[in-house]
């Protein structure tokens, strides 16, 4: 069964007591018993805060990104050991704010993948074109390339614990999101990948969200296709209130 997935990607905003009141809304706020899996994706200085604060909620507290070697000499970065030690077990690999501001190519990501997976974490598997891709008719290339060169090498166990998020460049943080038929039009072709790449069974489990500013507005919409298992939201996931209507969307 696929799982259905609400996750906020809070990106480098919010400094400690920010966090908290955030998360202490989002607690006090959240629907009792809900099937949405609802995930927050604090700074990494936030982590530790996130996990003790959450904990005994079913909220999933996930790094939005770690380095691909288990420890070493990488001045700045964070290892999967460091996440797991404080039980942080989710992290989003490949958002495109990492490709395009920190280089990060499919092969790195490959790597990631390889280390996250190796230490049994969930991978929230970011990917999508850019605007120029669209225009071209090139996007389904891109994403093919993108998921066959970043994660199609796994083996079939390690698909359980891999969540797809395709992303749209052109509708990040841009306020303009792609038409619930675009999302559906391009999950299905996702999910035909996974069939004929991996095989019919991960096909009709992988959860596949879509982003690119979903808003309260706009989400239960975009939701209802039948190949769209949730999201992954940025700005409007740092409101508790617009963050639990898109939650509520997901039915
Ligand atoms: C994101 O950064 O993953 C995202 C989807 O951002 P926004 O919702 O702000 O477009």
């Amino acid at each position: 069964m696929r799982k259905k997935i609400v996750a906020g990607n809070w990106k480098m905003n919010n400094d400690s007591q920010q966090t908290k009141v955030l998360l202490d809304e989002i607690l006090a706020k959240k629907p009792g018993s809900t099937p949405v899996k609802i995930v927050v994706a604090p700074t990494f200085v936030n982590l530790q805060a996130a996990v003790n604060q959450t904990n005994g909620s079913n909220i999933i507290v996930a790094a939005q990104n770690m380095h691909q070697a288990e420890s070493g000499a990488y001045t700045g970065e964070v290892s999967v050991g460091m996440l797991k030690s404080i039980n942080v077990n989710t992290v989003i690999l490949g958002h495109s704010e990492r490709r395009a501001y920190f280089g990060e190519t499919n092969s790195l990501l490959a790597e990631k993948v390889n280390t996250a997976l190796k230490h049994n974490l969930t991978v929230i598997f970011c990917f999508g074109e850019e605007l120029a891709d669209r225009q071209s008719s090139n996007h389904f290339n891109v994403v093919e390339s993108q998921l066959r060169e970043g994660l199609f090498h796994i083996t079939e166990s390690d698909w359980q614990n891999i969540v797809l998020a395709y992303e749209p460049v052109w509708a990040i943080g841009t306020g303009e999101t792609a038409t619930p038929e675009q999302a559906q039009e391009m999950h299905a072709f996702i999910r035909n990948l996974l069939r004929e790449n991996v095989g019919e069974a991960i096909a009709g489990q992988t959860s596949i969200l879509y982003g690119g500013s979903v808003k309260p507005d706009n989400a239960s919409e975009i939701f209802s296709k039948p190949d769209v298992d949730g999201g992954l939201i940025g700005g409007a996931s740092l409101k508790a209130d617009d963050f639990l209507a898109i939650v509520n969307g997901m039915k």
